[in-house]
């Protein structure tokens, strides 16, 4: 596999082609941002950490019947993936109300949501990442019912084995982002990363914040050592073993 020219730069991660027409490598940076991309630093390893995490992920979900874009981790920081058409739609499930939920609503902080709810939000910084509805994405042409209908479908399915995987591990999995796209035949793939960037992640036992949460909140020397910690709960030792962290 040969890392050639770069297609596209975003936030936190860099996308290369390779050799393969529908191949791509992704390159997990240490960027850490927040707002829209206003707050950038730099978090040594974070990338590394978010790219054996979210593979891990990946692999869990394909055990589970997901389809994703993961091929494999050829580096501890890059991964190969299957080259997908993103749909510019961020799918939010949550088991917690937290975060916006309890800023733009009338909730409690903490109440526990049964059943998840399922959010979709048009992803575009300049616009803020405003929410979704079905009538609004077919407007905008990003969707179809169909494909609205099985994103939710796929993400409540995520969502039912990761709270399970995170539970192993004494974490609840509060609230989570995921993203899909298009293969070259038009099925839908899960895409982008699963990691504590998109995840709000509580320790069962304290309820402390093991996520990008802490960065928003100003929490910065804080941040590697949650990620560390998911990583130590979900990553098994034999694993752990192949990488030099
Ligand atoms: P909220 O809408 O409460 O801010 O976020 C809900 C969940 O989606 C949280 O787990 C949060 O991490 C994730 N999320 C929402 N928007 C984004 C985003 O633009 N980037 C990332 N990394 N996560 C997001």
């Amino acid at each position: 596999m040969t890392k050639k020219d770069i297609i596209n730069s975003g936030k936190v991660k860099s996308v290369f082609a390779t050799d393969k027409e529908d191949e791509v490598l992704i390159e997990f940076r240490d960027d850490m941002t927040a707002g829209d991309g206003e707050r950038k630093e730099v978090m040594t390893k974070k990338g590394t950490y978010n790219a054996i995490i979210s593979s891990k992920i990946f692999n869990v979900l394909e055990q589970a019947g997901v389809k994703t874009q993961f091929i494999e981790l050829v580096k501890p920081n890059e991964m190969l993936a299957m080259k997908l058409d993103m749909i510019p739609i961020e799918v939010i499930i949550r088991n917690i109300a937290t975060g916006s939920l309890v800023r733009n609503y009338p909730i409690e902080d903490g109440t526990k949501l049964n059943p998840p709810i399922v959010q979709m939000d048009y992803k575009d910084d300049e616009f803020h990442d405003p929410m979704l509805n079905h009538s609004i994405a077919k407007a905008l042409g990003i969707a179809t019912q169909d494909e609205l209908d099985e994103l939710e479908k796929l993400a409540f399915k995520v969502n039912d084995a990761l709270k399970d995987f995170f539970d192993k591990a004494g974490i609840i999995l509060v609230d989570f982002k995921i993203e899909f796209g298009k293969d070259k035949d038009g099925n839908i793939v899960l895409g982008d990363e699963i990691s504590p960037d998109g995840c709000r992640l509580w320790d069962k036992e304290t309820l402390d914040m093991l996520d990008k949460e802490l960065f928003r909140k100003g929490k910065d020397d804080e941040v590697m050592e949650a990620y560390v910690e998911v990583y130590n709960r979900v990553i098994p030792d034999d694993e752990k073993a192949k990488f030099d962290l």
